[in-house]
């Protein structure tokens, strides 16, 4: 039997989850550690085994770091007879990154590529560029506050190896504490825990208590009030009280627009990944290799990829396939 459907799964700055977790609310009493069956377990000790060191960034050439990590891995690609291809952008524009932090995130790709070649041969080509990114989708609430300066970040529940923003949300019911997917925008899901649905919540620091409504300025969807909480002094995010609205927005964010990223593909033409490994794919001491992987390769590369503020997606076809983007910040303009 064919398999035709292509299974992505979008890393946003890590851990990337399956595609319709965007931007979710939790419920504290079903989105608590290792509750949530969708996300992952990631207990800090466990998870800080597989998070590097921070980066020490430079502008580095993407180009540079694939020569240098294919000469790293050409034994074992050759014992696989890979044939490889390069596909790398002339005059490509530095990233800012740790040349040896990401050396080692493409070994890691080109290894886990082999090995999902196997000994009899097939392709792999990687390919370097300029990708354009939207806001929505793809920024990451990094820092969030409330006005009075309380943190709002939770690493300990994280959504999609993200740490979650956590609320004080008040219903019909008692007050819940709510975690956001710090991930801007995607597929909304206001799940808001047991909030029933088109009901209008009211959102609260969990420290002062301080209601987060915005005054004066209704959902433009569906006029009910919006909660704002700020990603930097000044710097609002904004989402729709009622369950059920899908409305989001970044003032900052999407006022910039797209953003430009360097960009690095691999490409092998081995065996897939299935689609119900997919979500897991990043976790520390996962793996789809029996035995012989010890699970970190792939945890570690999202590591990496999320301490240098960048994103990691995987789409794949089983029997066919397997594409791995990693995209990364350009260096600062001299
Ligand atoms: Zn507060
Ligand atoms: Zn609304």
């Amino acid at each position: 039997m064919i398999q035709t459907a292509v299974a992505i799964a979008i890393v946003a700055g890590c851990v990337g989850y399956v595609v319709w977790r965007w931007w979710s609310v939790w419920s504290g009493k079903t989105a608590g550690r290792g509750g949530c069956r969708r996300c992952p377990p990631a207990p800090r000790g466990e998870l800080g085994s597989a998070r590097p060191t921070a980066p020490a960034r430079k502008p580095t050439d993407l180009n540079e770091v694939v020569r240098h990590s294919m000469a790293v891995v050409m034994n074992q690609l050759a014992v696989n007879h890979v044939d490889l291809a390069l596909d790398l952008m002339a005059e490509l524009p530095a990233a800012f990154a740790d040349s040896n932090q990401i050396q080692q995130v493409v070994v890691n790709l080109l290894l886990n590529a082999a090995d999902a070649i196997g000994p009899d041969g097939g392709r792999i080509r990687i390919i370097t560029g300029i990708a354009r990114i939207p806001p929505r989708g793809h920024a990451v609430v990094r820092r969030a506050t409330c006005p009075r300066g309380h943190e709002l970040m939770d690493p300990a529940v994280r959504i999609g190896g993200l740490a979650g923003i956590r609320l004080l949300a008040r219903a019909d019911g008692p007050d819940l504490t709510v975690h956001l997917d710090p991930v801007y925008g995607r597929a909304q899901n206001l799940g808001f825990g047991s909030i029933h649905e088109g009901v209008e919540t009211s959102f609260c620091c969990p420290e002062c208590r301080r209601d987060l409504v915005v005054p004066e300025q209704p959902c433009p969807v569906c006029g009910a009030p919006l909660i704002a909480f700020l990603a930097a002094p000044g710097d609002p995010v904004h989402f729709c009280s009622r369950k059920g609205c899908r409305h989001s927005d970044w003032p900052s964010q999407d006022l910039a627009g797209d953003r430009s990223l360097v960009e690095l593909r691999v490409e092998d033409s081995g065996k897939g990944i299935q689609p119900e490994d997919l979500p897991r794919l990043f976790e520390p001491f996962f793996s789809t290799k029996g035995n012989r992987g010890t699970g970190l390769g792939l945890a570690v590369t999202w590591g990496i990829v999320e301490s240098h503020e960048g994103t990691i997606e995987v789409e794949s076809r089983v029997g066919e396939w397997t594409h791995f983007t990693v995209r990364l910040p350009l260096a600062p303009q001299s």
